[in-house]
């Protein structure tokens, strides 16, 4: 063995460390679902480099995962034949966290271990779930690049560092050694293990195998001189989830397959699954999550489907198959027209990953038009609490689904007594006045502030709704429709306010004459006030308050949208 060398682990690492006891005490056992999960993207990388140099396999291309216990060493070890780890991979990888957005994460914690660990929860624990069990864990792997004795030992007793030394390793790939805690020993039985396998990794797609003791053949019992041995066998089904007939799938399963792909440790709200033949040939699996991630609005974060061509893993994270607006669907899709050899670049100008992504951005369209029809409310109001601001991106980014996207919205009113958001365009239509032709909106920067605007108090008197809407991608996004339905959409705050057949006559004429009336005081007011204001106007749309300021046409710029582009460095 070589020189031990120390490192200490990244602040949020350390974090993360500190909070996991906490946030994984009622469902421990996930740590083996995250460790299976791990050795099986191994595999599927390794597998996808195959691909091109089948040589890489060498004398070990049967690819397996393996689980086995040690009773008297209280050790569950589990080791897979995957791409493996250099030394500096196994540093960078198990000593500090990739995800971008991580540090600010971590900055937001509260300090409150029973808030802050489920927030961790949400984060995704990973490899590290380890330590919830053990006290030591002892990583040993060698890259699929490197000789024998090229191996890595990583240890560590999750307390701040790990060491790392070279070592010898026979075959390519990982073996995670965890000793366990003194009162974690159940998960050395093997009942429990073959329980927790079958429920966490039925679906993934290589076979997890355990030590099964064969008895001799023959029942001649008296003789019994063959000494019994244990071979590895499969434990798992080892089928693709997504290849399945979906009526042969159950909820569960669907479920723990969703916690697989996405390193999400709360069930999916919803999902859809579709397996298409004919002149296009593919499967999608897609899930919409319950909880949006910490990292929702960083525009670098990775989003997408995982992509397998012919039941192959190719990549993770394939955004080229849903729009940006749907960046929080999690799923898979595999296609059968697409070479083996895809690449990122490939993806971009593929006429077939075009094709690809309009129907599952369709589908996925569905998935939500579905949720909103469901029968419990509150999966709806989840959904749009989460991820409503996102969706309201596509009426700006997908023209050719606008109308199906309209269909989605959901506005607070005032039609309604509080600030939720559950009236649909549907809902404010059918209960216009026969005069009103168009649909009337306010932007502002609270709730409060939009349902305390004077621009309402006209409509409140003529009984028209408005749309109440505060949140940072209302303003652009209303800035850029025009209509729904035939039905205009008109902000209230506009100083052109086209009230239609709802103006009355009567009150417009007297508007126009105590204007003529008052010509001389406005006039002064305007000297006044030069420099800050263009016009002023005798108004018909105040009835409580006095004055207010307004902006020209509803092109101008307002005050919410000069901040907003300012935020994002205009
Ligand atoms: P994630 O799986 O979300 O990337 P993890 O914390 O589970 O995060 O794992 C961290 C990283 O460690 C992985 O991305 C991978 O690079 C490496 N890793 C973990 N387990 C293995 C393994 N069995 N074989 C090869 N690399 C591994
Ligand atoms: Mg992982």
């Amino acid at each position: 063995m070589s020189e031990v060398e120390k490192h200490g682990f990244q602040t949020e690492v350390k974090q993360l460390l500190g909070l996991l006891a906490n946030s994984l005490y009622s469902n421990k056992e996930v740590f083996l679902r995250e460790l299976i999960s791990n050795a099986s993207d191994a595999i599927d990388k390794l597998r996808f480099i195959s691909l091109e140099k089948p040589e890489v396999l060498g004398n070990d291309p049967e690819f397996r995962i393996r689980v086995s216990a040690d009773k008297e060493k209280k050790t569950l070890t589990i080791s897979d034949n995957g791409l493996g780890m250099t030394r500096q991979e196994a540093i960078d990888h198990l000593g500090t966290i990739a995800k971008s957005g991580t540090a600010e994460f971590f900055k937001n914690l509260t300090g409150d271990q029973s808030k802050d660990s489920q927030l961790i929860g949400q984060f995704g624990v990973g490899f590290y779930s380890a330590f919830v069990v053990a006290d030591k864990v002892t990583v040993i792997s060698r890259s699929y690049k490197s000789n024998a004795d090229e191996a890595v030992c990583w240890v560590s007793d999750g307390s701040g560092e790990f060491e790392v030394s070279q070592v010898t390793k026979a075959d390519r790939g990982t073996e995670i050694i965890l000793s366990l805690r003194d009162d974690e020993t159940e998960f050395l039985e093997d009942w429990t293990l073959r329980s927790n396998i079958s429920k966490y990794s039925d679906h993934i797609s290589v076979p997890v195998q355990m030590l099964e003791t064969v008895k001799p053949e023959g029942d001649d019992k008296k003789e019994g001189e063959e000494a019994e041995y244990t071979e590895w066998k499969q434990v798992n089904d080892a089928k693709a989830l997504w290849t399945k007939n979906p009526k042969d799938v159950s909820d569960d399963e669907y479920k723990e397959f969703y916690k697989h792909i996405s390193h999400d440790f709360q069930d999916p709200l919803t999902w859809t699954h579709n397996k298409v033949e004919g002149s296009q040939e593919y499967t999608s699996l897609m899930y919409i999550p319950q909880r949006a991630p910490f990292d929702l609005f960083n525009r670098e974060q990775k989003h997408g489907l995982k992509l397998y061509v012919q039941r192959v893993f190719i990549m993770d994270d394939a955004d080229q198959f849903m729009p940006g607006y749907l960046r929080f669907v999690k799923g898979v899709l595999d296609s059968n027209d697409l070479p083996l050899n895809v690449s990122r670049e490939i993806l971009q100008s593929n006429k077939i990953s075009a094709q690809l992504k309009k129907a599952c951005t369709k589908k996925a369209l569905q998935m939500i038009a579905k949720l909103a029809k469901d029968d419990d409310k509150t999966k709806y109001e989840t959904f749009w609490a989460q991820f409503g601001s996102v969706l309201k991106e596509g009426l700006v980014e997908d023209y050719e689904n606008r109308d199906e996207i309209f269909g989605l919205l959901r506005f607070a009113s005032t039609a309604n007594t509080g600030s939720e958001q559950n009236v649909s365009l549907e809902d404010y239509i059918s209960r216009m006045p026969e005069k009103q032709k168009n649909i009337y909106f306010i932007t502002a920067e609270s709730y409060q502030a939009a349902v305390a605007s004077p621009y309402l108090e006209t409509l409140k008197k003529k009984g028209v709704e408005v749309l109440l809407m505060w949140e940072r991608v209302d303003e652009w996004v209303m800035n850029q429709v025009s209509e729904y339905k035939d039905k205009k959409f008109i902000n209230v705050c506009s100083a052109d306010l086209d009230l239609g057949e709802l103006e009355d006559k009567a009150e417009k004429e007297e508007q126009e004459a105590k204007a003529t009336e008052n010509k001389d005081l406005l006039e002064r007011i305007k000297n006044a006030l030069a420099g800050e204001v263009s016009e002023v106007k005798v108004s018909g749309r105040l009835v409580d308050t006095p004055s207010c300021v307004i902006s020209e046409g509803n092109a101008m710029l307002t005050a919410q949208m000069r901040r907003l582009l300012e935020a994002s460095g205009q």
